[in-house]
C-alpha cells in the first residue's frame, strides 16, 4: 500500500505550501486551525456536512459511461464523474458547505469570497442565503462584465458584489482585495476561499471537503465497471482540469493510495503552451509565494505574477494548489495541457454526442481524455471529472462560434442587430431574429 500522509503539522505539502501571512492574519489563521482540527472528526459536524451534500447539494452525483464517445474513439472506456448535477452545477457547493458550517461554529457572521467566474461567488451566496450569513463577494471588474449572469445570481441570493478595478481586474486582484478585508474585519468575518490554494489549513481543508468526489467513485466504479463489462475495479486513469485544483484534488486525493490509477491533471494551454497565454502554472511555472503558500507560479525573472490566458475563466489563475506542485514533482500525479481549441471541440463534441452541456474547464479534462483513450484498449477505463455544467459558457461559445445569440457577452447592455429590444442582466436564449 502507498503511504501518503500530507501536510505535515505546519501545512508543508514537501517544499510547497506553508502559511504565508502578514502579522496580522497570524492569529485568524490560527482560529482557523484550531477550529477546524476541532470538527474535522467530530461526529455531528460530518453528520450534518453529509446531510447537507445529500439533501441540498443532491448526493451522490452518478457516475455515467459515455458509450457513445468511448465507441467512437475506438480505445478506452470513458467514464465521467457528473459534478455538473450538484445543485449550482459544480463541485464548489461541496466546500462552500463545510467551510460556512465552520463560519457558523466560530460564531462569524460575515462571509467574504473571491470569485473568477463567479462559480464560487454563486456557491458561497447559495450557502449563505441558506445559513443567514451576510455575503460579501470580491470580483474582478472585468469579470463582472465578462460574467453578469453569475452576479445577477449573486444579487438574487442577497450577497454584495464588490468589483475590483486594481491590477488586470481578473480572480488574482479580487483574492488580494479579499485578503485585505479580511485583514481589517478578521474579529467577524470568515473568509471562504474557493480552491486548494490560500495560506495552510485551506489546501489540505478544501481538499478534504471536496474528496467527497472520489471516495464516492471508490465506491460507484467496481459497480460501473462490472456492469460496463469492463475489466478491473477502479479506474486505468483518472483525469481532472486544473485551475486552482480543487476538483483534482477531490477526485485525485481518494486515489493516491490506489497506484495502479494514473492521476492526470490538465491545465488550460490558452492559445498553445509556447504562446505565453496560457495557465499551465505546473508546466510552465516555476516555485514561488502567492497567496500565502509556496507553488507553482507564472512570473517573470523579477518574480512579478505574468498575466495569463483561458477560455475558461475557473482555469485561469497563474498559481496552483501546493498539493499539486508535490505530486508533481514525486511523479505520483502527471500534468498536461489542452488548448482553447480543443476545449471548444470538446464541448461541442460532448453536447453532440453524450447529451451533455459541460463547463467550458471541464471540456479541458474532457478533451484530454478523448486523446488518452485512443492510446489504450477498449478493456481499460478513464474516468473524468466532470466538475461543472456549461450553462454559464454558453454566451462564451456562441460569442467564439460568431453565432447570432442574445446571450452573448459582447452584446450585453447594447441593441442586437436585427433585435428590437436591448439585452438585459437575464438575457433570453432564443435565437436572434
Ligand atoms: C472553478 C471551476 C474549476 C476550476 O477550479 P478548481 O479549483 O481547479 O477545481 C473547474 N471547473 C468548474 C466547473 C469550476 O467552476
Amino acid at each position: 500500500m502507498y503511504e501518503y500522509h500530507q501536510p505535515d503539522a505546519r501545512g508543508h505539502f514537501g517544499n510547497y505550501g506553508g502559511a504565508f501571512v502578514s502579522e496580522t492574519l497570524t492569529r485568524a489563521i490560527h482560529e482557523l486551525k484550531e477550529a477546524y482540527a476541532r470538527y474535522q472528526h467530530d461526529p455531528a459536524f460530518l453528520a450534518e456536512f453529509n446531510y447537507e451534500l445529500a439533501h441540498f447539494v443532491g448526493r451522490p452525483s452518478p457516475i455515467y459511461h459515455a458509450a457513445r464517445m468511448s465507441r467512437e474513439m475506438g480505445g478506452a472506456q470513458i467514464y465521467l464523474k457528473r459534478e455538473d448535477l450538484n445543485h449550482t452545477g459544480a463541485h464548489k457547493i461541496n466546500n462552500t458547505i463545510g467551510q460556512a458550517m465552520l463560519a457558523r461554529r466560530m460564531g462569524k457572521p460575515r462571509v467574504i469570497a473571491e470569485t473568477g467566474a463567479g462559480q464560487h461567488g454563486v456557491a458561497t451566496a447559495t450557502i449563505c442565503a441558506r445559513y443567514g450569513l451576510e455575503c460579501v463577494v470580491y470580483m474582478g471588474s472585468e469579470d463582472v462584465k465578462r460574467q453578469s449572469p453569475n452576479v445577477y445570481r449573486m444579487n438574487l441570493l442577497g450577497a454584495t458584489v464588490v468589483p475590483v478595478t486594481s491590477g488586470s481586474k481578473t480572480l488574482k486582484d479580487a483574492l488580494n482585495e479579499a485578503m485585505r478585508d479580511w485583514v481589517a474585519n478578521v474579529d467577524n468575518t470568515f473568509y471562504i476561499i474557493g480552491t486548494v490554494a490560500g495560506p495552510h489549513p485551506y489546501p489540505m481543508m478544501v481538499r478534504d471537503f471536496q474528496s467527497v468526489i472520489g471516495n464516492e467513485c471508490l465506491v460507484q466504479m467496481p459497480e460501473m465497471l462490472a456492469a460496463t463489462g469492463v475489466r478491473g475495479t477502479q479506474p486505468d486513469a483518472v483525469v481532472a482540469c486544473v485551475g486552482g485544483g480543487s476538483n483534482a484534488m477531490g477526485i485525485f486525493f481518494p486515489y493516491i493510495a490506489h497506484e495502479a490509477t494514473r492521476l492526470i491533471g490538465v491545465e488550460a494551454a490558452g492559445e498553445g503552451m509556447d504562446s505565453g497565454k496560457h495557465s499551465a502554472s505546473i508546466q510552465r511555472g516555476s516555485p514561488g509565494v502567492l497567496h500565502g503558500n509556496r507553488t507553482y507560479v507564472l512570473q517573470d525573472d523579477n518574480g512579478q505574477v505574468t498575466e495569463t490566458h483561458s477560455i475558461s475563466a475557473g482555469l485561469d489563475y497563474p498559481g496552483v494548489g501546493p498539493e499539486h506542485a508535490y505530486l508533481n514533482d514525486i511523479g505520483r500525479a502527471e500534468y498536461v495541457g489542452v488548448t482553447d481549441q480543443e476545449a471548444l471541440a470538446a464541448f461541442h463534441y460532448l453536447c453532440r454526442t453524450e447529451g451533455i452541456i459541460a463547463a467550458l474547464e471541464s471540456s479541458h479534462a474532457v478533451a484530454h481524455a478523448m486523446q488518452l483513450a485512443k492510446t489504450m484498449r477498449d478493456d481499460q477505463s478513464i474516468l473524468v471529472n466532470l466538475s461543472g455544467r456549461g450553462d454559464k459558457d454558453i454566451g462564451t461559445v456562441a460569442d467564439l462560434s460568431q453565432a447570432n445569440f442574445y446571450c452573448r457577452p459582447s452584446c450585453q447592455g447594447q441593441s442586437v442587430k436585427g433585435a428590437d429590444h436591448p439585452v438585459h442582466l437575464a438575457p433570453k436564449l432564443e435565437r436572434a431574429a
